[in-house]
Order: structure tokens, then C-alpha cells, then sequence
């Protein structure tokens, strides 16, 4: 459950005094809704993404990171369309701050403490709404 992941995450931070949590998101049934069209990249988000992604947004101790599939003409209107709308990206496809240690080795597997991802059993129908409710409830700001 991603709600167990984010409480995970914020508890390790505070236990171990890190500066930040590095969350992914996968763009394609978890953030937006698939068009099936071959030449028209789709923008349309599920409910409750944009909120959730504007609170994420303003957090300075949040690395968002896109974990996509998405070809680079694609993520490049990805990055533009979420900017437009206030939704902050620092990384996509890996994360550069995090580097191969004694227990971990992330040369190919980025490092991420929280994870958005439907093949991975976040239901973007029901789970954006459980986050963003979570989220207002630890105080983040809307
Ligand atoms: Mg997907």
C-alpha cells in the first residue's frame, strides 16, 4: 500500500535525520490516463494527481523523480506540460544523488523511497485521492 510506503519513508527520515526522500512516478496509468494514439503524446491526468503533485511540488525535502518508459521527444512535453501547471520534476529515470554503497548497488536501479507505479499495484482510479487525504492529514501544505 503506497500509504504504508510514504509513512515508511517520512518516519526513516525523521529516524535518520535525512535531508530528503526520493519518490518515483511512472507517467503512464499512474499519472496519466492512456489515449492509445500513436502520434498524440496523452496529458490527461487521473483525479487528484495535479493536487497531490503541486503539494509534492513545494516541499524541498521531496526529490520527484519521472520513472517512465516515455520516449525523449515525449518527455520532454511531459516536463513542459507538468511545469506549466506547478508540478516540479528533478529527475527522470534516474537519480543522480544517490550512488552505489556498501549495501546497494544503483548503477542501473535508481534509489527511491517511495514508489507511484501501476504495474506495481497503485491504483490511480482510488490511490490519489487515499495519498492526497494523507498528505493534508501529516500537514502538507496545498
Ligand atoms: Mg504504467
Amino acid at each position: 500500500m503506497i500509504t504504508k510506503a510514504i509513512l515508511n519513508a517520512l518516519e526513516r527520515k525523521k529516524l535518520k535525520d535525512w535531508d530528503k526522500t526520493y519518490w518515483g512516478f511512472d507517467i503512464h496509468e499512474t499519472m496519466v490516463i492512456p489515449n492509445w494514439d500513436e502520434f498524440d503524446v496523452p496529458t490527461e491526468f487521473y483525479p487528484h494527481v495535479l493536487e497531490v503533485m503541486q503539494m509534492l511540488s513545494k516541499r524541498e525535502d521531496i526529490v520527484r523523480i519521472l520513472f517512465t518508459c516515455s520516449h525523449p521527444d515525449e518527455i520532454v512535453v511531459y516536463k513542459k506540460h507538468f511545469k506549466a501547471l506547478g508540478i516540479k520534476i528533478d529527475y527522470v529515470n534516474e537519480n543522480p544523488e544517490v550512488h552505489s554503497v556498501k549495501y546497494g548497488n544503483y548503477d542501473k536501479k535508481p534509489y527511491f523511497n517511495v514508489l507511484f507505479e501501476d504495474k506495481a499495484g497503485f491504483d490511480p482510479h482510488t490511490d490519489w485521492l487515499i495519498v492526497k487525504n494523507l498528505l493534508l492529514e501529516l500537514g502538507f501544505e496545498e
